[in-house]
């Protein structure tokens, strides 16, 4: 047990009375259908910050607010509005830098949704709404935990908190970096939270450290200069869609595993994880088998993954007896840690290129790719959060790592050096994130409100 000092126990205190606010201002946020992808109303992520805005303004403590946009360098378009919010650090307090992100997913299909998407909705425990935990949970524990500490100590504490909340995350985070440069001095910190990740069950938190990076692109694949009855020539020359499916065919073996040489692994033991939970909480009927060799979460954390997310072909209505001349696919690559995204995009495209049957025509476009991430535990700041963590659930954190990726963390790497990088998070294994009926556990978000209020007041009281 932690001594605990009445100071402490003051911010827990006030920490849990927040909660129920930091609910209703989740519930109104989520109202707002922030999809920040193109073809979706800009209006609605411009009010979304706004909103933002207001409760940062609300706590009392910044130097400044601000709704602001940076632009994108390829295009020079403006991005999405970002919410930056700055104080400065008093008497040797460290800066600790708060992230979480206010756009959205898109819904996908309404009709599997048992609720409607943007009307908050409370069954069994749970808040059920898009973004209702991907991550506007995330930006109300940061404003629900910083209420906390003012309830508690006042508004004139010595940590300097920047706040910033992104506009774009699930649209790509297209002009972060030139975000993070222009407002460098604002950004700066000791400490970074990300608050945009998951826990290890609905009981136990989790400090995430490591994180699978991805590559993404678009293939084309053509074998023949123009369409033609299958009658005429079917079975004298390959359509484009045997081609292709003989071609994607070759990325994995017969167990499901990535085989594409070049691509690595990284060598890490992972907790003990079953075939039952993962059945239960990917959604896998008894009669499917999982894919892959070794522990599940191994495969998971930290290896390679191949998934074509999307083709460009006839659709099933149209389909007539046509050879196909070309067909696009969208191929999308979970990167091991350790391995650059930019090696392991180009030993995925070797390897299409070595493997094209019928000598099939290949065009490469739409590359993009984002670093994976590895967090030093062994800093100050990790072993506070750790602390915060099991005082605020009660139960010790367990290190995770993630199979999805977060790529602009290698852009805060990289603009910031220095400063230790916490990613936390306010999912359980069963929120559902990107997906219908996406959820936040209650009693999740409050220990991770409180905790995380604990956390700031460790690093104002006692510093790094
Ligand atoms: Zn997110």
């Amino acid at each position: 047990m932690s001594l605990e000092t009445p100071r402490l126990s003051a911010v827990r205190d006030s920490a849990l009375a927040a909660v129920p606010t930091a609910l209703a201002d989740l519930g109104a946020l989520v109202r707002i259908p922030s999809v920040a992808f193109p073809g979706f109303d800009r209006a609605e992520v411009e009010r979304s910050a706004a909103a933002v805005a207001s409760l940062a303004e609300g706590l009392g403590i910044f130097d400044r607010v601000e709704v602001t946009t940076a632009a994108v360098p390829e295009t020079g378009e403006q991005g999405m509005p970002a919410v930056l919010a700055t104080r400065a650090a008093r008497n040797g307090r460290p800066t600790i830098l708060l992230y979480a992100h206010h756009d959205v997913q898109p819904v996908g299909d309404e009709s599997l949704w048992e609720s409607a998407p943007f009307e908050p909705t409370v069954r069994g425990g749970r808040l059920y709404g898009r973004g209702a935990a991907d991550d506007k949970a995330g930006i109300m524990a940061h404003i629900g935990s910083l209420r906390a500490l003012v309830d508690a100590v006042g508004p004139d504490f010595d940590l300097g908190v920047n706040l910033f909340i992104e506009g774009e995350e699930e649209a790509g985070s297209a002009s972060f970096a030139s975000f993070l440069s222009d407002n460098a001095e604002a950004l700066r910190a000791d400490v970074i939270v990300v608050a945009d990740s998951g826990n290890w069950d609905q009981r136990t938190p989790a400090l995430t450290v490591s994180l699978r990076g991805n590559a993404r692109f678009t293939m084309t694949v053509r074998t023949l200069d123009h369409a033609s009855h299958s009658g005429m020539f079917g079975g004298a020359v390959p359509d484009a869609m045997l081609a292709t499916v003989k071609l994607l065919s070759t990325l994995w073996d017969d167990d499901g595993a990535v085989a594409v040489e070049g691509l690595r692994e990284r060598d890490a033991v992972t907790p003990e994880y079953s075939e039952e939970t993962l059945r239960s909480e990917a959604g896998l009927p008894a009669g499917v088998s999982p894919i892959g060799r070794d522990a599940i979460l191994s495969r998971i954390w930290n290896k390679p993954s191949l998934t074509v997310t999307g083709i460009d072909a006839p659709t099933v209505r149209n389909a007539s007896n046509t050879l196909s001349p070309e067909v696009s696919v969208v191929v999308s690559a979970r990167v091991a840690p350790g391995q650059s995204a930019r090696e392991a995009y180009e030993a995925i495209e070797a390897h299409l290129r070595a493997h094209a049957p019928f000598g099939a025509e290949l065009t490469f476009r739409d590359v993009e790719t984002g670093d994976p991430f590895l967090v030093d535990t062994a800093g100050s700041a990790v072993e506070h959060a750790r602390a915060a963590l099991a005082e605020g659930y009660g139960v010790d954190a367990v290190d995770i790592g993630v199979g999805g990726s977060i790529p602009f963390i290698a852009d805060l790497v990289e603009q910031f050096p220095e400063a230790q990088i916490l990613v936390t998070g306010v999912e359980d294994p069963h929120a559902r994130a990107h997906s219908p009926n996406e959820s936040l556990h209650l009693e999740t978000f409050r220990n991770a409100l409180v905790s995380e209020a604990l956390l700031l007041e460790r690093l104002d009281s006692s510093g790094l």
